[in-house]
């Protein structure tokens, strides 16, 4: 399990942690989110690029399959996501076969941390508390080792990528199960390299082709202090979390202005139209069942 799972707990309302982890429910959607279907997308396409050290049109394909394998699990892609993924990576491409642009040596892509404590309290309680995490990338670069991670971004968006992605917990997850393998195999760390997919768009009226832009580094001593407070409040994060069952009645926090949950909170059952549970079945079908006595509503 990564950060995601306990992601809405840890944003602040154990309410939105309960309706989305723990009684699966989400707003029903034609189709996935475009902005995640296209980051996903160009995602694929830049592991593969990387892998071929940055040559050939492999990645095309790879985008491709990983559509097929996102409508294979079940997400139904919306229209023209692939053409647009392609088109938006063919601008961030452009940008890094620029020849006078430093660019990383990519070590590993897609690399994959078995589940491990991020703190030795973490370690020493297993079970929960051991987290995994996909890194996008592992590249050396200005005399370091560092975890890559891309970001796509709206069109003229990269300098608000810093910003967001700083202090984000992801980021300090991946930085905290940085381990002793990984050590061993590719160095010390020396933190977190953003990488900006700057997506076509427009702006102020304008059209914008999609580019990619300079790294933006997230180096271990800005971030020492941060790191102590995250590994010992995702420890307090992840043992709330595990105690929230279907039926426990859990506090709302007022965080409701962009919360997709809003109408369940406004009039529960009368909100309830539009809401499915994970296997698509609309919550306003559900029935009783052992311990989930309560309404999913509720
Ligand atoms: S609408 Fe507000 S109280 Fe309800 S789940 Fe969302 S953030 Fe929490």
């Amino acid at each position: 399990m990564g950060f995601h799972q306990i992601e809405p707990l840890a944003n602040g309302c154990a309410k939105a942690y309960q309706f989305s982890r723990v009684r699966k429910i989400k707003k029903y959607e034609a189709f996935l989110n475009p902005h995640l279907a296209i980051g996903s997308l160009l995602h694929a396409g830049r592991a593969q690029w990387l892998y071929d050290k940055r040559t050939g049109d492999n990645w095309k394909t790879q985008i491709i399959l990983h559509a097929d394998k996102l409508e294979k699990e079940g997400e139904k892609l919306p229209p023209q996501a692939v053409s647009k993924a392609v088109s938006n990576f063919e601008g961030y491409r452009k940008f890094w076969l620029n020849p006078h642009r430093p660019r990383s040596t990519v070590l590993a892509v897609e690399y994959a941390y078995e589940p491990r404590g991020f703190s030795p309290e973490a370690t020493a309680a297993g079970g929960p508390f051991l987290r995994t995490s996909r890194l996008d990338s592992i590249e050396r670069w200005s005399g370091g080792v560092w975890i890559g991670e891309a970001k796509s971004t709206y069109a003229g968006g990269a300098a608000r990528v810093k910003d967001m992605y700083e202090l984000h917990p992801q980021i300090m997850l991946q930085i905290s199960l940085w381990g002793e393998t990984e050590r061993t195999k590719f160095g010390p760390l020396a933190g977190v390299l953003l990488d900006p997919m700057v997506k076509e768009g427009t702006k102020k009226g304008e059209e914008i082709e999609a580019t990619g832009a300079d790294r933006i580094p997230v180096s271990l001593d800005k971030i020492d202090y941060a790191l102590r407070w995250f590994k010992r409040d995702l420890f307090r994060w992840i043992d709330a979390a595990r105690q929230i069952t279907w039926n426990s009645d859990v506090e709302r926090r007022n965080l409701c202005r962009t919360c997709e949950f809003k109408p369940l909170c406004s009039k529960g059952r009368d909100g309830s139209a539009g809401f499915v549970f994970s296997n698509g079945l609309p919550i306003a079908a559900w029935k009783p069942s052992k311990g989930k006595e309560t309404p999913p509503w509720e």
